[in-house]
């Protein structure tokens, strides 16, 4: 074991002291995988890492911390694609895990709502919901680890935004602690509430910068019984949107999902899943995954399915289609969709661009995008996939296969990430729909922000934070 410094063997007799001394991680082996981020991309040091088991606990841990200056670094799953979730290198940094505060504390089925910790799982969340015969509908591909808090903390989106909206439209109410210790709550579950601002809004995708979410009020849905899947081939990305605005007509508010993949996303799938076939026979430079759900029968839901697919087929607009025939059929579609992040992570070398612009751009912002960076790097592979219905690409170049990543990464990372940006700009969009700023994104903001939006944030940071210790260095880019 290391020897705590005097400054760390305050803090850990300060932390034992509050949450017990099992609570409290110190070994480096224990310690290090809540110092490194998801991709590996950042790695810091801590104090040490504490996980509190109650709201009182993160309030008194919060309350010694600002009286002492120690920075404390909010942590829930620890999936964030930014680098938001780790600390520094100074190791003077308490991380402050979610993990222990794993409670639905309430579900009220007449109200519709799911009371939580915030430290549940979104997996575990979306159990209970089903438990009590409702959706908690926010779906993204690290379901499994990240959590409530962290949803919360970054304003997730993924894949079923386009029927239900992001994280920020499934909360009516959040409990947080201020760095100072002081609790903030709103846990009542209220649909109308126009007593002055909406405060908890601050909190939700201020990635752990303002306050530590302790609970939420969730919104809950009807249950979905039945689903159609098909994934189809279209020409371009041009063809993908008018192909979104029939299925809008179509199937109007059973329309769930709407994603777009590029064949070099299918490619590099398919590669790392192994097994696992393409639903379709040929390949295809663009296709589309589509879902429709209800809480009524399959058939209808066939039906629309087929009554957006035949006309497409027929007037050429859609140049193949394969529908899923059963549920796991459908489950194998979602998983060549789910599986594209971590194949990406696996195969190294990507530049992860998480842009959004308004649908009426989204087909010129992709023409425009690949073909300033092929200029760049003509051998790149575009790996190009994510919520076309909300106007949100994952715009991923990657490496070409006969450079490795490191080589690539230096060689062209900041370019194109500072082309894609660019070009998301010049079409009125935004340099990250839903993974957040962290410390990767954190600088860009000064280019692509007005100096009045960048002045609010901070003097919104300095009425909470004065003593900037609550995930410093992240987010707020210094000016
Ligand atoms: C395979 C994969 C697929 C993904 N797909 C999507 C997707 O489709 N859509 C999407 O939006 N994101 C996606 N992500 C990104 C990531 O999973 C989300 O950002 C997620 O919401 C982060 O939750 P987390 O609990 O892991 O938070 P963490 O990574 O632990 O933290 C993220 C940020 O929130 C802060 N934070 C965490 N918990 C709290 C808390 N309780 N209070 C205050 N601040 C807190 C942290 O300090 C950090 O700044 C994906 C990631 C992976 C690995």
């Amino acid at each position: 074991m290391q020897i705590p410094s005097p400054s760390a063997q305050h803090a850990l007799d300060a932390m034992r002291a509050i949450v017990g001394a099992s609570a409290c991680v110190i070994e480096p082996a224990e310690v290090a995988p809540y110092v490194i981020d998801y991709r590996k991309l950042y790695q810091g040091q801590a104090l040490l890492v504490v996980l509190p088991a109650s709201t009182s606990e993160v309030s008194r841990i919060m309350t010694w911390c600002h009286a002492n200056n120690v920075p404390v670094v909010p942590q829930g799953g620890n999936t964030s694609l930014m680098g938001g979730a780790v600390p520094d290198d100074s190791g003077t940094a308490v991380v402050l895990n979610l993990k222990r505060m794993n409670q639905v504390t309430e579900i009220d089925s007449v109200n519709d709502t799911m009371t939580v910790q915030a430290g549940v799982t979104l997996n575990a969340a979306r159990s209970a919901a089903e438990s009590a015969s409702r959706l908690f509908p926010l779906r993204i591909g690290s379901e499994g680890s990240c959590q409530i808090g962290g949803n919360l903390a970054t304003n997730a989106g993924g894949t079923a935004v386009l029927r239900y909206g992001n994280m920020r439209d499934l909360v009516l109410g959040i409990e947080a602690v201020l760095p100072d210790g002081r609790i903030f709550s709103s846990l009542k579950g209220l649909r109308k509430d126009n007593t002055g601002y909406d405060l908890k809004q601050l909190f939700i995708g201020s990635e752990g910068t303002l306050g530590i979410i302790t609970a939420a009020v969730l919104k809950l849905a009807p249950q979905q019984r039945s689903a159609s899947v098909a994934l189809v081939a279209v020409e371009n990305p041009a063809a993908a949107v008018q192909l979104l605005g029939e299925a809008k007509r179509v199937a109007g508010q059973t329309l769930t999902a709407f994603e777009l993949i590029s064949r070099p996303a299918l490619e590099l799938v398919l590669d790392y899943l192994g097994k696992v076939a393409s639903p379709l026979p040929a390949l295809h430079d663009w296709m589309v995954l589509i879902e429709l759900t209800s809480g009524g029968d399959e058939q209808p839901l066939n039906d629309t399915l087929l009554g957006i697919l035949e006309p497409a087929l027929e007037s050429g607009l859609v140049l193949d289609a394969a529908v899923a025939s059963s549920g796991a059929d459908a489950q194998t579609f979602w998983r060549i969709r789910e599986e594209i992040s971590d194949a990406q992570t696996r195969h190294g070398g990507s530049v992860r661009c998480d842009v959004s612009v308004p649908l009426s751009r989204i087909a010129t912002f992709i023409e425009a995008a690949s073909q300033r960076v092929l200029e760049l790097e003509p051998e790149v592979r575009m790996v190009i996939y994510g919520h076309m219905g909300d106007g949100n690409v994952h715009f991923n170049p990657l490496r070409p296969k006969n450079q490795s990543a490191a080589q690539f990464l230096a060689a062209h990372g900041k370019s194109i990430a500072e082309v894609v940006d660019d070009l998301a700009a010049e079409n009125k969009g935004s340099i990250s729909a839903e993974h957040g700023v962290g410390v990767a994104k954190r600088d860009a903001l000064l280019a692509y922000k007005a100096p009045v939006e960048i002045e609010l944030m901070w003097q919104i940071k300095q009425a909470l934070d004065p003593k900037n210790l609550l995930n410093p260095s992240k987010v707020l880019p210094l000016t």
